[in-house]
């Protein structure tokens, strides 16, 4: 006797199906399962079998044998309890529905028959509206986000009794829908936290505006105490709303490391990792491979403070991410891509001390100790770091100030306005921000323009930059053209520009 339900497993950001089959024959009575890891293999056995008892359910005392294919695929040991459990009453005769076919399931189960939310839920309703299936039965906690996905029917289980109610009585089934998410509208104070409560740093707030319109990736430098910190986590307070699908983007994410009962993430991330983070944390990966904390920032903002403390090993393997905006982590054979689209801010002390440059305080470094300091950021990482601002010890008065100052929400309809231009030039290009321009558009925006090609000549002569060196000049400029809704990138663009280059800061 044969029987089989669909189900689901995770493979990095996307969902595989995978068939729940399952074997009753008459002979010594034993429960075997096929295509789990060993030690969650026990775990599920007794779980299911508790579970169908304590629901009032026989479990059947002959030899039943499971099989979750792809069997070489690993999978997380509790997600197939439903439907484990199901294909056994439904064999053994104790239950039908007209809906298995048309249906996946989902879920793990607890000894009392409850259905406990699993992760991932996100991804895995995508896949089960992808494959044309109607219904989806699932936990009933994973209910609100699993809803955000259209095309799908939802139905979330508190329990296998309840679930087992639901698929004998079709006739009812829409009653047992869950209604579709609806997006709610922007909700402004959404951060609590704001750009005006950083005080003075008006050079490094400008520097923090462009970089945002156009997703440039910059290093702070300044003293302990100069606010760099504080600056960075404002960042997200510019930045435009989620629109719909990147919120759906960043949930996934989310939804792969915690079994959330909540809908959609509406907020950018801010991510800022400690130096001590191990690589498998900053990049990603494990046995079942997870995402680290560069998906984590997908989205958003992934802010490595004291970036100095950080290993080589950290910043080089964050070059590969930042170049293809995803990452491909290999486990046996099976590849898992996870996104990683962040803007990058990283920020340093100037020297060993802190104090290198500083009007008041005197560094207590020697020469070579300052220029030890700077070696460790040389090299892939400083190539992908567009643009770079010092921010010096803010002054007493600075803090007594009561003067004005612009809140986050000004700056952010700004920073929209810049975005939107860019949308405008790309939108029939794979890139959307300025920070990605590829040579051959740098190279375009330079021959259409003449005044540009001779200020790019000049710059080239005056400054010995490095012909990337150039680029990233010109693409920092055309986002500050942008900014003030200009068409052609011109000379004071430039000017600005440069001010936000390495070598004009230490
Ligand atoms: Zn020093």
């Amino acid at each position: 006797m044969f029987f089989k339900l669909d189900s689901f497993a995770l493979m990095g950001i996307e969902a595989i199906k995978v068939a729940v089959e399952i074997h009753i024959s008459n002979g010594m009575p034993s429960f075997t399962i096929v295509g789990l890891p060993d030690k969650s293999i026990n775990e599920a056995r007794d779980r299911v079998k508790a579970s169908i008892i304590n629901s009032g359910y026989k479990f059947p005392m002959k030899k039943i044998i499971i099989n979750l294919s792809p069997t070489d695929l690993r999978k997380e040991g509790s997600f197939y309890d439903l439907p484990i459990a199901l294909t056994i009453l439904a064999l053994s005769g104790q239950i039908t529905s007209e809906l298995f076919d048309c249906s996946s399931f989902i879920g793990e189960l607890s000894l009392d028959g409850g259905i406990d939310p699993v992760k991932g839920i996100l991804s895995m309703s995508e896949k089960a509206a992808e494959i044309k299936k109607q219904y989806f039965f699932i936990p009933k906690e994973n209910a609100n986000e699993a809803g955000l996905i259209k095309d799908i029917s939802i139905i979330g289980c508190g329990s296998l009794t309840e679930c087992i109610e639901i698929l004998k009585n079709k006739s009812e089934i829409n009653k047992h829908t869950h209604k579709n998410y609806i997006y709610p509208e922007s909700d402004s104070n959404q951060y609590r936290i704001d750009f005006s409560e950083v005080k003075g740093q008006f050079r490094a707030k400008r520097a923090m505006e462009i970089a945002v319109s156009g997703m440039h990736n910059i290093l702070l430098i300044g003293p302990p105490g100069s606010g760099k910190s504080m600056l960075a986590e404002r960042a997200i307070t510019i930045m435009p709303d989620l629109n719909f699908n990147e919120s759906i983007e960043v949930t996934k994410i989310y939804s792969l490391i915690k079994r959330r009962k909540y809908g959609l993430i509406r907020s950018r991330p801010f991510r800022n990792p400690h130096h001590t983070i191990s690589e498998i944390g900053l990049i990603g990966g494990g046995i079942y491979p997870k995402p680290g904390e560069i998906s984590l920032a997908h989205r958003g903002i992934l802010f490595l403070d004291e970036f100095s403390e950080f290993s080589t090993r950290h910043s080089e393997s964050l070059r590969q991410p930042l170049e293809n905006k995803s990452i491909v982590i290999t486990r046996n054979n099976v590849s898992y891509t996870f996104p990683c689209s962040f803007m990058l801010i990283l920020a340093m002390n100037p020297c060993f001390c802190g104090y290198f440059g500083d009007e008041n305080k005197k560094c207590k470094c020697s020469i070579r100790e300052v220029e030890k300091y700077w070696k460790k950021l040389s090299g892939p990482i400083l190539d992908r770091i567009d643009m770079q601002i010092k921010l010096p010890r803010l002054k007493e008065e600075h803090f007594l100030e009561n003067k004005e100052v612009e809140n986050s929400h000004n700056i952010k309809e700004r920073v929209s306005n810049a975005i939107l231009m860019q949308n405008e030039r790309y939108k029939d290009k794979e890139i959307n921000y300025n920070s990605e321009a590829r040579p051959d558009y740098i190279n375009d925006w330079i021959n259409q323009n003449q005044g540009l090609k001779k200020i790019t000549a000049d710059f080239s002569k005056k400054t010995l930059m490095t012909a990337r060196g150039i680029s990233s000049l010109i693409k920092i400029s055309r986002t500050i053209a942008d900014l003030e809704g200009e068409n052609e990138i011109a000379e004071n663009h430039m000017i600005e520009a440069f001010q936000y280059k390495i070598s004009t800061i230490i």
